[in-house]
């Protein structure tokens, strides 16, 4: 099972380790650093919350890099999406660093390396060098341009600076071994050619370094001392420490720890499938509530708390594993279980007259905001003579144990009055045009009324003054198959109309509320105006989530 975030996991005891040994003397270093490709998403927060609170625990630092080493242009939308994501999940940065504004030292480690027989410029193509790369059996063969002298390659390397030479046409190679069990060890290339726009440096550079490379390089010149990433990049260790030790610039070059990324269930997390979807629009955008981004899980108004709740939940493990997504959407509600007020909403509304309840007569009733917690006290609700109710709460032929309105039975209408169906009204083309019902007066709802019992409970809305408003309920963007793969969900939205108490009108974008009995609902962000209000729904009440 995972360690826990906040509490010691295996990285932190590494950590612990470290301070003992004094080995960076008491520094913590840590950093996050996204590639401005794209917008952050669930997984993105799992290692975010982990180095900002590893930062934390240890009144360490902790950075935000741009990890901008692929020559593109400027999307300064990821940029400001980043930086907006990490403060929302209420992360501070010690410094915003730009892994571009290390080129020229990048540049310079590399002429070290050449200048100690160390790296050579290879014009083995890309295919050939595949080839020549070998196999996990089969050992690989050197390149003819191995054993070039130390001046060519300098020279040669000053050329593909200067522009001389195409993309593809050169490389320059680190020296290490062709035979090397593992295959990143075997001379990985580290700097390459792309004739290439870069947002932050123009066209000062026509070369590039390879991440394995760079990434080494832009720790070690911040003063990281625990570099925490993804799995996959454990056979890249090797190669990382070896870059830092050929160097040599650092005496105590910072170390990479690798956790288990974080799958879930029902979701994708590759940058660049989310990013078809938005451009190809099968979603609305990155922000689209069905969207993992940290954005759309914004919007569709989980909370932070619920964010970094889930993350410390499911802790940091060495091994990959994926987790049921219903666990996110137990700490969403969990969260806001204690946060947000009811509201009466019915979807699908029937149509209720009660026909011994006076024409004109309208009463306040006095509802509770929130059960669990007395102090958000109550609000009144109007009750008359024309109600809706949620088409799920009626039932002209009831099935088993349907305890809710059917002609016949009573039920409790919540916050007002024992309401009876007795007659079912249809429209010429059969649909139901109304249910009469009946009150009984003394079960007024605080009356302390105990003649008799009924089973079912029901929410209603007052029909005078409904507020119609429209919701959007979202079922997954990805649906799981039996082999493991995954498709779209051709269903993943559906809107309805309902009819709400009439408090619901001054919704502002961005409030969340629990609709009685429905689930968790927050009104739109951009879709919500001062004359209609679109609600996503959040989460629903119950939870598919079981604990093992
Ligand atoms: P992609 O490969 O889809 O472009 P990426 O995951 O490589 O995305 P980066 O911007 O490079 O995206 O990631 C920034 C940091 O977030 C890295 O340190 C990476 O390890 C971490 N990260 C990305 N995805 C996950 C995940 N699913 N779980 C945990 N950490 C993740
Ligand atoms: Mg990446």
């Amino acid at each position: 099972m995972a360690d826990r975030l906040e509490s010691n996991n295996f990285i932190h005891n590494m950590i612990d380790k470290d301070l003992e040994a004094h080995k960076y003397g008491d520094k913590v270093h840590t950093r996050f650093p996204p590639e401005p490709n794209g917008y952050l998403h669930i997984g993105h927060a799992k290692s975010i919350c982990l180095n900002f609170t590893t930062a934390e625990k240890y009144h360490g630092k902790c950075n935000l890099r741009y990890d901008d080493t692929n020559p593109v242009k400027e999307d300064t939308e990821y940029v400001d999406s980043i930086e907006e994501d990490v403060r929302w999940l209420g992360f501070k940065w010690d410094e915003r660093l730009w892994a571009s504004d290390y080129f020229d030292e990048m540049y310079r480690c590399a002429v070290a390396l050449i200048e100690k027989g160390k790296a050579y410029v290879c014009d083995l193509n890309a295919d050939q060098i595949r080839e020549y790369r070998g196999t996990l059996k089969e050992p690989g063969r050197e390149s003819p341009y191995r054993e070039r002298s130390v001046e060519e390659n300098l020279k040669l390397f000053e050329e593909m600076r200067e522009g001389k030479y195409s993309d593809g046409e050169k490389v320059l190679r680190a020296k290490i071994d062709m035979a090397s069990p593992n295959i990143n060890m075997r001379d990985p290339v580290i700097y390459r050619i792309a004739h290439a726009e870069h947002h932050n440096t123009g066209d000062k550079w026509c070369i590039y370094p390879m991440y394995d490379f760079a990434h080494p390089i832009e720790d070690a010149i911040e003063g990281i001392t625990h570099s925490i990433c993804t799995l996959e990049f454990e056979d890249h260790r090797p190669l990382y420490d070896w870059v830092l030790r050929e160097v040599g610039k650092w005496p105590e070059p910072p170390q990479q720890i690798e956790f288990a990324r974080l799958n879930l269930t029902n979701t994708v997390m590759s940058k660049r499938y989310l990013k078809r979807m938005v451009d190809d629009g099968t979603v609305e955008g990155w922000d689209d509530p069905r969207m993992p981004t940290i954005a759309g899980i914004r919007r569709r108004g989980y909370t932070p708390e619920a964010v970094r709740d889930f993350c410390e939940r499911i802790g940091v493990s060495k091994a990959n594993s994926t987790v049921d997504i219903g666990l996110l959407e137990h700490c969403v509600r969990e969260d806001l279980k204690q946060k947000v007020e009811n509201r009466n909403v019915v979807e699908n509304p029937i149509k209720v007259v009660i026909t011994n309840y006076p024409e004109d007569k309208t009463e306040e009733m006095e509802i509770e905001n929130n059960r669990e917690v007395p102090e958000m006290g109550n609000r009144s609700v109007p009750f008359s003579r024309e109600l809706y109710v949620d088409g799920d709460d009626f039932m002209e032929v009831p099935v088993k144990k349907y305890f809710r309105l059917f002609p016949g039975n009573e039920v409790r209408f919540k916050g007002a009055y024992f309401i009876r169906c007795e007659e079912v009204i249809k429209n010429g083309d059969g649909s139901i045009k109304e249910l009469r019902c009946t009150y009984d007066p003394q079960t007024r709802s605080g009356s302390g009324f105990e003649g008799r019992k009924v089973k079912g409970t029901i929410h209603w809305v007052d029909a005078r003054t409904a507020v119609k408003i429209r919701i959007r309920n979202y079922d997954y963007l990805m649906l799981d198959e039996e082999d493991g793969s995954q498709r779209l969900n051709p269903d993943s939205l559906s809107e309805t109309v309902a009819y709400a108490e009439p408090s619901v009108a001054e919704a502002r974008p961005g409030e969340r509320f629990q609709f009685f009995r429905k689930g968790y609902y927050i009104a739109d962000e951009k879709l919500t105006t001062d004359e209609e209000k679109v609600f996503n729904k959040i989460v629903g009440l119950k939870s598919s989530w079981k604990k093992k």
